[in-house]
Order: C-alpha cells, then sequence, then structure tokens
C-alpha cells in the first residue's frame, strides 16, 4: 500500500483506493485508462466491457482531497509522497505553509499591541 500522485488531477491517492494496481490490464479498462494512475474520482466509470464500475466516479472520502500541480510529486521507496523540487514529504509542505501563516498573524497581533 502506498501513495502517489493522481495523472489527471493532481491529487494524492493511496494505491488501495485509487485506479492504481490493474491501470495495465488492458482487457479490464477502456483504452484511454490504460496506464493512467488515477484517483477513486478521476478512475474509469466503466470497464472496458461496459459494465460500471462503481469503485471510480467519486472521491472515497477515506481522508481529505489535496490537489497539487500535476507531476509536482513523486512515490519514495517507502510508498510515501515527495516533492520532486526538493525532496520533502507534502505533508512538510503543508506544516510550512502553517507555520509561515501563523507567523504573519502573530505579526500582525504586535503591532497593534
Ligand atoms: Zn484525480
Amino acid at each position: 500500500m502506498s501513495l502517489y500522485q493522481c495523472d489527471k488531477c493532481g491529487c494524492v491517492e493511496n494505491s488501495a483506493l485509487g485506479h492504481y494496481h490493474s491501470v495495465n490490464v488492458r482487457d479490464l479498462w477502456p483504452d484511454e485508462y490504460v496506464g493512467k494512475k488515477l484517483c477513486s474520482e478521476c478512475g474509469p466509470p466503466t470497464y472496458r466491457s461496459g459494465e460500471v464500475c462503481k469503485k471510480f466516479g467519486k472521491w472515497h472520502d477515506a481522508f481529505e482531497k489535496k490537489i497539487y500541480p500535476l507531476n509536482s510529486l513523486y512515490t519514495d521507496d517507502q510508498g510515501n509522497i515527495r516533492r520532486k523540487s526538493d525532496g520533502k514529504y507534502h505533508w512538510e509542505a503543508e506544516d510550512e505553509r502553517q507555520q509561515h501563516t501563523n507567523e504573519s498573524e502573530s505579526g500582525i497581533t504586535t503591532k497593534n499591541s
């Protein structure tokens, strides 16, 4: 089980929940979905046979959907997602953003007091 970035919308998805393990099985999916790692929302709504695939077509809600710029992330050896730009985990990048917001907020408080 690992995390990966959806090839269509750029969100972080779990391999157990998205269109991941069988993406190269040509007999199973319509041509436009073969070889593409997609999230549960972007995954094929039907099988090649035309039968409806209930697993995909909407976000699974097992965790929050977070979108990142396409091709900005990669999966490391442990199955975690890292940013291509600096190798940081995507959640570390979020911590930084949070910290930055707190700093600017405290700056405003200092000015006011
Ligand atoms: Zn997607």
